[in-house]
């Protein structure tokens, strides 16, 4: 069978970018198709630490153009709690990133690397033959050994075989919108650090993003149904105007779009490879954004996938519907550990309990920076071991 390309990668984002470049690093012929235009806006700027490695193989450099990110602030402004745990170490370092430049960066380095990279080029068709697999795009037919949903919350292969369940337990929608210039010296503290703030308010949280050229991405995430008689703009600002630090913040900064909104994001794919195909990156499945681990999940499960496709290309094997098993096991401690962190912050006191406690016991207080930083395959972090023992693994319910 003649094949236009070894492997095809639907979604230009950070995910289909990051498995297409390594692939095409491997040798293979890769085509990546894009739906949208680069550059174009997408939430999701906080990275986390352990994402570096990655980015390291793509050949890049993820300090250009990022705001240094030292750790996470917790704060209850109500109880006057506040605990910050530190992220970046001496050899990984985590930044807060303008998307619209980040992900174009991964998607132009992609073709750099050789790949096919094409925009405005939607998949609107999977048809599997018996030889390989063909993809159809603006009304063009590409052959492929191998395909790679990259989607994103399009999660085209979940969505097609009716495998995507909502995870109702976590956050339910997400107001934000983007500031600047921020001034001040709570501002001048903000960029000096480069920390993620993290606000407890009765109905959620608040996120508070540094982003280059003193502006700030801000985010509120409400943990129920938007509450009836009042529109997205309104309760988002007021809650940013109930906190004396985002008052502080913000005096004299504007608002620099509408408030956008995003909801019933947390979902599952419970079929995330099958015969020629694997979902990575949010196509997989997301969880709520209060631990920023999208894109190090994106990421790290794209790297995990590329190698994977790689062998079974090399070895012939990679119509074995079964190509990914092997991988089951680094793909739930990932996705489970979060999962478990995510449900225990909106189940229970954890942040009362624990995280404001933290001072109390360094053991403690490491074991929960190295899970903030997504240092989740060491297996020597005990609290991580008490997290995933707390439930079933969610593929297995
Ligand atoms: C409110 C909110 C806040 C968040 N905050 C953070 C954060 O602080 N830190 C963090 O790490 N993560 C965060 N995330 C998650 C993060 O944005 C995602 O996990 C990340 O973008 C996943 O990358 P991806 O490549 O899988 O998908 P995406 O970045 O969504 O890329 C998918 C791409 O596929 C394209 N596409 C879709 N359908 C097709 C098709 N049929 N054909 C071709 N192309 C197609 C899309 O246009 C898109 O460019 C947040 C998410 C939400 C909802």
């Amino acid at each position: 069978m003649k094949y236009d390309f070894d492997v095809i990668v639907a979604g230009g984002g950070p995910a289909g970018s990051t498995a297409a470049t390594l692939l095409a690093q491997y040798g293979h012929g890769v085509l990546l198709l894009e739906k949208g235009r680069h550059p174009r806006f997408h939430i999701g700027e906080s990275m986390l630490p352990y994402s570096e490695p990655v980015i390291r193989r793509l050949g890049l450099d993820w300090s250009e153009g990022g705001v240094f990110k030292a750790g996470a602030v917790f704060i209850d402004e109500k109880t006057r709690q506040e605990m910050f745990f530190p992220l970046s170490g001496e050899k990984l370092r985590a930044y807060q990133v303008e998307r619209a430049e980040f992900d174009t960066r991964l998607f132009e380095n992609a073709a750099a690397h050789g790949v096919d990279t094409r925009m405005d080029s939607p998949v609107t068709e999977v048809e599997y033959g018996r030889g390989g697999v063909n993809v159809v795009t603006e009304g063009r037919h590409y052959q492929a050994r191998y395909l790679v949903d990259a989607t994103g919350r399009s999660a085209m292969m979940g969505r097609r075989s009716r495998n995507l369940r909502r995870i109702e337990t976590l956050g339910r929608f997400a107001l934000y919108s983007h500031f600047g210039p921020l001034r001040g010296d709570l501002a001048d503290e903000l960029y000096a650090t480069g920390n993620i703030w993290i606000l407890m308010v009765d109905i959620g949280w608040l996120w508070v993003i540094p982003l280059p050229g003193r502006r700030a991405s801000i985010g509120l995430v409400v943990r129920q149904r938007k509450p009836g008689g009042v529109d997205a703009e309104t309760l988002f600002r007021r809650y940013l105007s109930a906190s004396p630090r985002l008052v502080e913040l913000l005096e004299g900064a504007r608002q620099l779009w509408p408030v956008r909104r995003e909801a019933n994001f947390s979902y599952l794919n419970r079929k995330r490879y099958g015969q020629r195909y694997i979902s990575i990156g949010d196509a997989a499945g997301f969880l709520d954004p209060v631990f920023s681990s999208g894109v190090f999940l994106a990421l790290t499960g794209a790297a995990r996938a590329a190698d994977r496709i790689h062998q079974g290309l090399v070895e012939g094997c990679e119509a074995d519907p079964a190509l990914h098993r092997r991988d089951e096991a680094a793909h739930a401690i990932g996705f489970n550990t979060m999962y478990a962190f995510v449900e225990r912050f909106y189940q229970s006191d954890l942040i009362h309990n624990v995280f404001f406690e933290a001072h109390r016991d360094a053991a403690i207080k490491r074991a929960i920076s190295e899970l903030l930083a997504g240092n989740l395959w060491s297996g020597d972090n005990p609290w991580q071991g008490t997290l995933l023992r707390g439930r079933f693994a969610l593929e297995t319910k």
